[in-house]
């Protein structure tokens, strides 16, 4: 399994596995566990979740899928902005533990920027830190000002990661952000890889896939596996598309197939505000 390494020095596995929407209907429970379940077996040790999916319900299942293994595992969480405050953030913490069913988050995000002035929130990552609570903590959906805002911070610029949507149709952050990013060796985890599978869909891709014999989920996460520094956290309940995106570990891109498809999604040429779903 390719790796990513954390400012800190520390490596993660740079395929994991997303959450949202998983965990809300017990019809489908066994399955979305069978399929983190096979994930994790497969070496995608990486676990993304938030105290928003399902109102803490995506959670409780990660607990459920992680148990007996927590050691194998790097484990993500999101508190929400409207509990990024100095004590909001530390009882949100708590929370997502309790549904977790651990006693520490590896890396714990701010989901957004919300009205909490960044320095608070930093404050209360640096107390969950100092308590063991959090291994290590970063931030999603910040565009390249915010970044410069939060780094300017006291311990923002112990940031692990920003997660951020970044898949073949929403390349905007290649202009400014990801640079900036790639300077200070943080990593970007690629979130709605397969644009929330709408990118499956697109012919070009697919007459693409059909040259290469591979599928267009494979071709969109191969693509972002090529280059430095950026995690995948594909979303699957289905234990055969989890095993299908993961085989996209193996492929290798070449130059020519990555021109192509550059020619097929073309990269910014001008910055552009930060999209986010
Ligand atoms: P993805 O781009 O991962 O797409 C998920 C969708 O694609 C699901 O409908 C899934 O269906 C389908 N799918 C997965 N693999 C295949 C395949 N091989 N063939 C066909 N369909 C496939 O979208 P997400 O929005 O879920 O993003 C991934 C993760 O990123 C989230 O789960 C979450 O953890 C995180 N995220 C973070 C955000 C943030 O603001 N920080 C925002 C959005 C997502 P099925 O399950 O039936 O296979």
């Amino acid at each position: 399994m390719k790796t990513v390494t954390l400012p800190g020095g520390e490596t993660v596995p740079a395929f994991g596995l997303g959450t949202w929407n998983i965990g809300d209907h017990a019809a489908t429970r066994a399955d979305e566990l069978a399929a983190l379940r096979a994930g994790l077996d497969a070496g995608a040790t990486l676990i993304d979740t938030a105290e928003m999916y399902g109102s803490g319900r995506s959670e409780q299942l990660v607990g459920e899928a992680i148990a007996g293994r927590r050691d194998q595992v790097f484990l993500v969480t999101k508190v929400l902005p409207d509990n990024a405050g100095r004590r909001a953030a530390v009882a949100a913490c708590e929370r997502s533990l309790r549904r977790l069913k651990t006693d520490r988050i590896d890396l714990y995000l701010l989901h957004w920027r919300g009205g909490v002035p960044f320095a608070e929130t930093l404050d209360a990552f640096a107390e969950l830190k100092a308590a063991g609570k959090i291994r290590h903590y970063g931030v999603s959906n910040l565009d390249l000002a915010d970044m410069h805002e939060w780094w300017s911070r006291a311990g923002g610029a112990a940031t692990a990661c920003n997660q951020l949507l970044y898949n073949l149709t929403r390349r905007g952050i290649e202009f400014d952000l990801l640079p900036w990013l790639r300077e200070r060796r943080v990593p970007v985890m690629a979130y709605s890889p397969l644009e929330q599978a709408r990118l499956l869909a697109h012919a070009g891709l697919r007459r693409f896939c059909a040259r290469y014999q591979m599928t267009p989920a494979q071709a969109a996460l191969a693509w972002l596996l090529a280059q430095e520094q950026v995690i995948v956290i594909p979303k699957s309940a289905s234990v055969a598309r989890v095993q299908e995106n993961l085989s996209a570990a193996e492929i290798r891109l070449d130059a020519g197939q990555r021109a192509e498809l550059d020619a097929l999604f073309p990269p910014p040429t001008r910055a552009r505000p930060l999209e986010m779903l």
